[in-house]
């Protein structure tokens, strides 16, 4: 039996349950929103976690998804440090840490992602860091401000902490197994562009090398040492080896999982295998009506616009999630970058603009089809980037040869 019932229940403290419920109630939903997260602050957004909050610039309230008093405006109830602890998907019902058992009409789940851990010899050591939540970039903030800080990952976690550190006194070392920092989303040369700023900015890059184990002093962390021999001293390291969905709730719930991509398997309106149970978020891996395959994306943009999506479904409106995933990342105030994607893979980079300026967009190409693409200080070529990506047309030559010139007008590639 229920303690009490509400119209819809938001299982996550997240910017993809926070977005939802601003949703339900635009689109005029009218029953009780509760929405449930562990942690103990109202939904917020992580992106000034690695930039502007890492850095000691903006605050916590800055970062907030909205201020206090307009969760009560929107009587939308807020329940913080609580979590669902078990979902009975066939009951439509929720048991909080509370002990409170509460039933629904629809519930979306989007518990989000945890951290990856490295397992080495010395990681219990004080002074070795994740991020995820405020409370790691306090902690960071507090270790490396002004001292040695090794990164292991060069990924966007450890280029943007580099360079947020860097930019208040760290000396920053990243440690990565790639030949350059980003290689894996944007290739070789963008990354490469990319770890220039960083170089220039004095971060040092140790390529094509991994953590073997840390060293410790009085049980804080002293060096990393990595697996080609190289020992570097550190006053405190930031781990950023990625993320992994986290299914514990639906797992246990029974939910279909996708096991090759990670996460909560969702149709192309976010709709779980449970019925009145939707997900999304860093969570979701869903059916992409735009790509024509499934997908899960750990994007800000992708959780806020998902968000959406699901309340939209909640209320019955039968809307696929059709917006072309979005991401963006900022290097200190030295390099922002935008990319529309992603792309799976791709056999061919077209540039258009100049590196030497600091002004191009990078295209990537699957076949003549253009799976993703990349801007610094262009980021008007990404509209067209999302256009050409959802028409998922193959480009000639000459189409090709257009998009590589910055002087050629865009509009006309790929109209059919
Ligand atoms: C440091 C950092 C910087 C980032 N910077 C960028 C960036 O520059 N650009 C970009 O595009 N993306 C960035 N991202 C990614 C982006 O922030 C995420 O994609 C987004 O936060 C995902 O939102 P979400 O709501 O799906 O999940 P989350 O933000 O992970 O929220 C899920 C919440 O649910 C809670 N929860 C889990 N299980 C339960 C339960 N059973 N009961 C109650 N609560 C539960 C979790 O504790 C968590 O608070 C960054 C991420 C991090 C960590």
């Amino acid at each position: 039996m229920a303690d009490r019932h509400v119209a819809h229940l938001l299982i996550g403290g997240g910017l993809a349950s926070a977005n939802c419920a601003r949703w339900l109630r635009e689109e005029g939903a009218d029953g009780e929103i509760l929405l449930v997260g562990r942690e103990s602050d109202p939904p917020y957004n992580r992106p000034p976690l690695t930039k502007g909050y890492l850095r000691g610039e903006e605050s916590r309230e800055d970062a907030y998804f909205r201020p206090d008093g307009w969760w009560r405006e929107q009587r939308i109830e807020l329940l913080t440090r609580t979590s669902v602890m078990k979902l009975d998907a066939a009951a439509r019902t929720a048991t909080l840490s509370t002990k409170e058992v509460v039933s629904y009409d629809t519930a979306l789940i989007a518990t989000g992602a945890n951290v990856r851990r490295l397992p080495a010899e010395g990681s219990e050591l004080d002074g070795i860091h994740y991020l995820r939540a405020f409370g790691n970039s306090d902690a960071i903030r507090a270790d490396a401000a002004g001292r040695r800080v090794v990164l292991i990952g060069g990924s966007y976690i450890g280029c943007e902490v580099a360079a947020s550190l860097t930019a208040i006194g760290a000396q920053a070392t990243i440690v990565m197994m790639e030949q350059v920092t980003l290689e894996r989303g944007f290739g070789r040369r963008a990354g490469g562009w990319l770890q220039q700023v960083l170089e220039r900015h004095g971060v040092r890059v140790v390529a094509g090398d991994r953590l073997a184990r840390f060293e410790g002093e009085g049980g804080r962390v002293a060096a990393v040492v990595t697996e080609n021999g190289e020992r570097i001293a550190a006053d405190a390291v930031v781990i950023g080896a990625g993320v992994a969905p986290d299914v514990t709730l639906a797992r246990a719930a029974g939910l279909e999982l996708d096991e090759e991509h990670g996460g909560i398997r969702c149709d192309s309106r976010l709709r779980t295998s449970a019925p009145g149970l939707f997900a999304a978020g860093d969570v979701a891996s869903y059916d992409s009506v735009v790509h024509g395959r499934r997908l899960r994306v750990e994007h800000w943009d992708v959780a806020f616009n998902q968000g959406r999506t699901a309340a939209l479904n909640m209320l019955g409106r039968d809307q696929p999630h059709d917006v072309v995933p979005y991401f963006f990342s900022d290097l200190a105030d030295w390099a922002s970058l935008e990319y529309v994607g992603p792309a799976a893979r791709w056999d061919r980079e077209v540039v258009r603009g100049s590196l030497e300026e600091g002004a191009f967009s990078v295209w990537y190409l699957d076949g003549g089809r253009v799976a993703g693409a990349l801007s610094i200080g262009r980021g008007d070529d990404l509209e067209e980037a999302r256009r050409l990506l959802a028409a998922r047309v193959a480009l000639d030559d000459g189409e090709l040869r257009r998009l590589g010139d910055p002087g050629a007008e865009l509009a006309q590639i790929g109209a059919r």
